[in-house]
């Protein structure tokens, strides 16, 4: 049978019964998986975890983990590279992201693209699309945010990247902050520059660790407006398609907007960075290995009940992540708990259909959650739209393997 045939079919499994049996047993596997590959970082962003742990406890992801993954290749149908570190640093990425595409998997990673010296030729035919960290149009800015990287090595190797691989798809991802809100359009006229035709902007998540709440643009809501309608301006025309959060409102008033931007202009950024240093450096959690998964789920977790049609979540059925130390849970949104490790059990299946995913696919069917889903913004802005078994268009058909179904 085809890679591209398995593929469908395990879509046709899931579209026919998400939930599995009346045990919460199912006949399908994930058609996503997002793989930690490295939790080392060549930078300390001011809203990550390295901005105050640095790469303490950081290290690479074990390819025995790759290989206990191989059973369940045919039917992915795209690998999604990030955790908690940048994954071009992993020695070996070159090797595992061109096994993935052995298995006609669509490959996708966020980077920094801050690394120097990267042969983008070498990873001709790795990655189906990358997504370029970038907050800032200026080099003040953009250092600002992007603490130990340099803007200059940045534009240098989106253009090297650009060159090196003409065929993948380059997206701008950009954190909207009140570092940068000012200078939204001239990051979409930087892509403009670099050959980039497409941005999306995004909410920046509050790390309540680094204490960076006044960061985030809801208190300036009309200026945020008003800075976006000209990104997207922008957008339209210098021919970069844009995406732009929906909390935020499509319109907005002159004057509030104007008054936003005068305490905006007032604010010394530079000195509350420093000033977040200094207090989030005195966090209890030691190391980086701690933001990992390490609980198993358990029967307790499951306290909150959700309207009908609310609960679904496609992360929850037919996807998953995985960490560096084996552990596989539901998405990344839950990196505490997790249903099974892939070291300790030597088996994908023994996980996916084990006793902690058939009670969590049996709870979320009754509309039951765990906290981390009960309070799940992803899930509450998709669930309505949520239609289990179509969200990833399966677009490679690679090559015939036997055995498989
Ligand atoms: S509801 Fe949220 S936390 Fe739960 S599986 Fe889905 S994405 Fe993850």
């Amino acid at each position: 049978m085809t890679l591209s045939k398995i593929k469908k079919e395990n879509v046709r499994r899931i579209q026919a019964a998400p939930f599995g049996d009346a045990q919460g047993r199912v006949p399908y596997y994930p058609r996503y998986i997002q793989i930690e590959h490295a939790s080392f970082c060549n930078a300390s962003c001011i809203m990550c975890n390295h901005f105050y742990l640095g790469n303490r406890g950081a290290a690479f992801l074990d390819p025995k983990i790759i290989e206990l993954l191989m059973p369940i290749y045919p039917y992915v149908e795209m690998i999604m590279l990030n955790g908690d570190g940048e994954p071009f640093l992993h020695p070996q990425l070159q090797q595992f992201t061109r096994l993935y595409q052995e298995y006609g998997i669509i490959v996708a990673a966020n980077t920094n693209l801050g690394i120097k010296g990267i042969d983008f030729n070498e990873f001709y035919g790795c990655f189906d699309s990358l997504s370029l960290s970038c907050d800032g149009a200026e080099k003040e800015t953009y250092e600002r945010i992007r603490e130990g990287l340099s803007f200059e090595q940045f534009c240098r190797n989106a253009v090297a990247l650009k060159s090196g691989l003409p065929d993948i798809r380059v997206i701008f991802d950009v954190v909207v902050m009140k570092e940068n809100l000012l200078e939204l359009f001239k990051i979409v006229e930087l892509a403009a520059k670099l050959g980039i035709k497409e941005i999306h902007f995004n909410m920046l998540g509050v790390n309540p660790e680094i204490g960076n709440e006044s960061d985030a643009v809801s208190d300036c809501i009309h200026l945020a407006a008003r800075e976006l309608v000209k990104a997207q301006e922008t957008g339209d025309r210098l021919g970069v398609k844009t995406f732009v959060p929906t909390v935020i409102p499509k319109t907005f008033d002159p004057a509030v907007a104007a008054a936003e931007e005068k305490i905006l202009e007032s604010t010394d950024f530079n000195a509350l960075i420093k000033e977040r240093k200094a207090c989030a450096a005195k966090q209890i959690r030691e190391d980086i290995s701690d933001n990992h998964l390490h609980q198993e789920t358990a029967d307790s977790d499951y306290k909150y009940t959700v309207p009908d049609g609310k609960a679904w979540c496609s992360w929850g059925l037919e996807r998953c992540y995985v960490d560096l130390q084996g552990n596989v849970t539901t998405c990344c949104f839950n990196v505490h708990h997790y249903m099974g490790n892939l070291l300790e059990t030597g088996s994908f299946e023994k996980i996916w259909n084990g006793e902690n995913y058939r009670t969590f696919r049996r709870n979320m069917k009754n509309g039951v959650l765990p906290y981390w889903c009960a309070n799940c913004t992803w899930r509450t802005e998709n669930a309505s739209k949520m239609e289990t078994g179509r969200t990833i268009p399966i677009k490679k058909d690679v090559k015939t393997v036997k055995g498989t179904y």
